[in-house]
């Protein structure tokens, strides 16, 4: 995959500020609680696509991979908007969104797919709670 960078890498090589966008993607997202696992304070939430278990570390290194998706694609005018960006399991971002990508302004079905995720961010959307 050349054409853009996916933003989903392994937890070890998770910059500072790859951390604090997840973190404050986390915060904004009604899905995600704090709790504990395993002793530790985590935020656990839900992907954008599948709605499968995403968990965060307090200081927002994934537990596992949790991949940041623009819903608008940026090649499309997508911004870094917090309303436009989500928290995604790799699997979906590697699926449905490299086809989001892809086909976003091209397909009708895409087109519907990306506006029904904006919904559900709109949806999901709480002012940011504090860490
Ligand atoms: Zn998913």
């Amino acid at each position: 995959m050349t054409r853009r960078r996916r933003e989903g890498v392994p937890s070890a090589r998770v910059s500072a500020g790859q951390r604090a966008l997840l973190l404050s993607i986390a915060r904004t997202d009604a899905s995600f609680e704090r709790m504990e696992l395993q002793g530790r304070p985590v935020w656990v939430g839900r992907c954008i696509h599948c709605n499968s278990r995403l968990v965060l570390e307090s200081d927002g290194k994934p537990v596992g991979s949790v991949t940041v998706e623009h819903l608008v694609p940026q090649h499309a005018g997508g911004t870094d908007d917090p309303l436009n960006l989500a928290l995604a399991c790799a699997r979906c971002n590697h699926l449905k969104g490299v086809r989001q990508d892809r086909d976003f302004g091209r397909d009708p079905a895409v087109d519907a797919m990306v506006e029904r995720l904006l919904r559900k961010r709109r949806a999901r959307w709480r002012d940011a709670e504090d860490a």
